[in-house]
């Protein structure tokens, strides 16, 4: 009876979350991207593939990163004529980390072509052959710094196994990263930044906190905000935060034995520490839910929770938070998700980290003598909870929606609903469009008016 039951819950909801999961890691090829390179460079990467899985232990995903890397760099080198990788010079990674930082880009079409050497001209004519145009590439930014560093380090490892394993290269031609050379020169005077705290407006804060208490709001979106703006939540405090076990249901569809929001407190998996991480923040203590007495925070759980249970695919999970897709980064604490609920109710675009930073500083500056203490029940270690006293405070405008707009548009995900007149009072492209709409209709209609005899 009760795997019938199973049976018919995967029918209709699919597979659990959990294997699908599984499922993506296991189809996950690392060589795919060497597979067309000449056999005698695809068998010395097989045994690089060999080493990085026995040796270093690396997962698929991270092996596939790898061999994305080697494989363009050494598709990118076909210009140079190189028969091995003995004979990469230092030169050649140097400008091959140059290069994937830029790319050109057609101001009329927005095609986009990667550069091949240092110094290069763009191309005259715009290859999209239904645009064009003449001298229209510019180059812009193609990797960020971050990105242009991981296929550094990658190609370092690569090198590094070259010649430290295979013994098949003198040194290691990869360029140092800059943070190293920073380290090397530890005890000189180097420029300090003043360290800095971001915020948004007051209005944008009370407007949040109204929507939080109001009845109608997506109890999802609720609940994000209100841990965020309430309890000062990080990203991953988001992701990590459990509810007790007695308020889970014991099956799918079945009434847990004891109401969240009547006990009104979350758990959180004990952090374990490392080297580098020193400090358990608030994860030793359950968190208590506050304001007890307001029955918004009540009403907000309720409806949370009963949401949360027909999500649900396996009563195992134990996440406040959980989504009904198979990337663990969607749901209802991905970015866009949240941007959707800040646009929807102020018009504007705000981050989860910028938000968490202004509910710290309300509570530092509003907490007085006691301010310190709260940063620290918020789970900030010692420095960071002093920083909040003395560093800069920075203003954010957050962002308008329009950009946000164009680019979901692009990837074909639904249009965020914004109000016509966002929090500073300006129209957005909600509004915008309105207005063009009536203008038309006044148009249409003055039309109409003078063309009658
Ligand atoms: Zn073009």
């Amino acid at each position: 009876m009760r795997s019938c039951l199973d049976q018919i819950g995967e029918l209709l909801l699919g597979e659990c979350k959990e294997r699908d999961l599984d499922e993506d890691l296991r189809t996950i090829k690392p060589l795919a991207r060497i597979s067309s390179l000449p056999p005698d460079i695809t068998s010395l990467l097989g045994k690089y593939d060999l080493w990085l899985r026995t040796e270093r232990k690396n997962t698929p995903a991270s092996r596939r990163n790898h061999f994305i890397t080697v494989g363009d760099f050494w598709k990118w080198s076909a210009h140079l004529e190189l028969t091995s990788f003995a004979q990469v010079e230092s030169a050649h990674l140097q400008e091959y980390l140059h290069l994937l930082g830029l790319k050109w880009e057609c101001r009329e079409c927005g095609y986009t072509k990667n550069l091949t050497r240092r110094g290069e001209t763009p191309p005259t004519l715009c290859e999209n052959l239904e645009c064009g145009a003449l001298n229209s590439f510019e180059k812009v930014l193609r990797c960020v710094e971050r990105s242009v560093d991981g296929h550094r380090s990658r190609l370092r490892v690569f090198f590094g196994w070259l010649k430290e394993v295979e013994e098949g290269i003198e040194k290691n031609p990869t360029p140092a990263d800059r943070r190293r050379k920073r380290r090397q020169k530890r005890g000189r005077r180097t420029q300090k930044f003043p360290e800095t705290v971001q915020y948004y407006d007051w209005q944008i804060i009370v407007a949040l906190l109204n929507a939080i208490e109001d009845p109608m709001i997506p109890a999802e979106e609720g609940m994000v905000l209100y841990l965020l703006l309430y309890h000062a939540f990080y990203r991953k405090e988001l992701q990590n935060v459990q509810i007790p076990s007695q308020c889970r249901p014991g099956a799918i569809g079945r009434e847990p034995s004891e109401f969240l929001e009547d006990v009104l407190y979350l758990e959180w998996e004990p952090r374990q520490l490392s080297r580098g991480m020193q400090s358990s923040g608030r994860s030793d203590q359950p968190l208590q839910l506050e304001p007890r007495d307001e029955p918004w925070l009540r009403d907000l759980i309720r409806r949370f929770m009963k949401e949360r249970s027909q999500k649900l695919r396996t009563t195992q999970n134990p996440y406040l938070f959980v989504g009904t897709q198979a990337s663990p980064r969607s749901g209802p604490v991905s970015d866009q998700h949240f941007e959707r609920a800040t646009a929807r109710i102020t018009g504007r675009v705000c981050t989860v980290s910028i938000l968490g930073k202004c509910s710290r500083l309300i509570y530092a500056e509003f907490g007085g003598h006691e301010g310190f203490r709260h940063l620290r029940e918020l789970g900030l270690g010692e420095q960071r909870a002093r920083a909040y006293a003395w560093a800069k405070r920075v203003r954010i405008v957050p962002k308008q929606t329009t950009k946000l707009q164009n680019e979901y548009a692009k990837r074909g995900s639904r249009p965020l609903t914004v109000p016509p007149v966002d929090i500073y009072g300006m129209a957005t492209d909600a509004g915008s469009r309105q207005a063009e709409q009536s203008v038309s209709e006044l148009l249409r209609q003055q039309l109409l008016y003078t063309s009658e005899p």
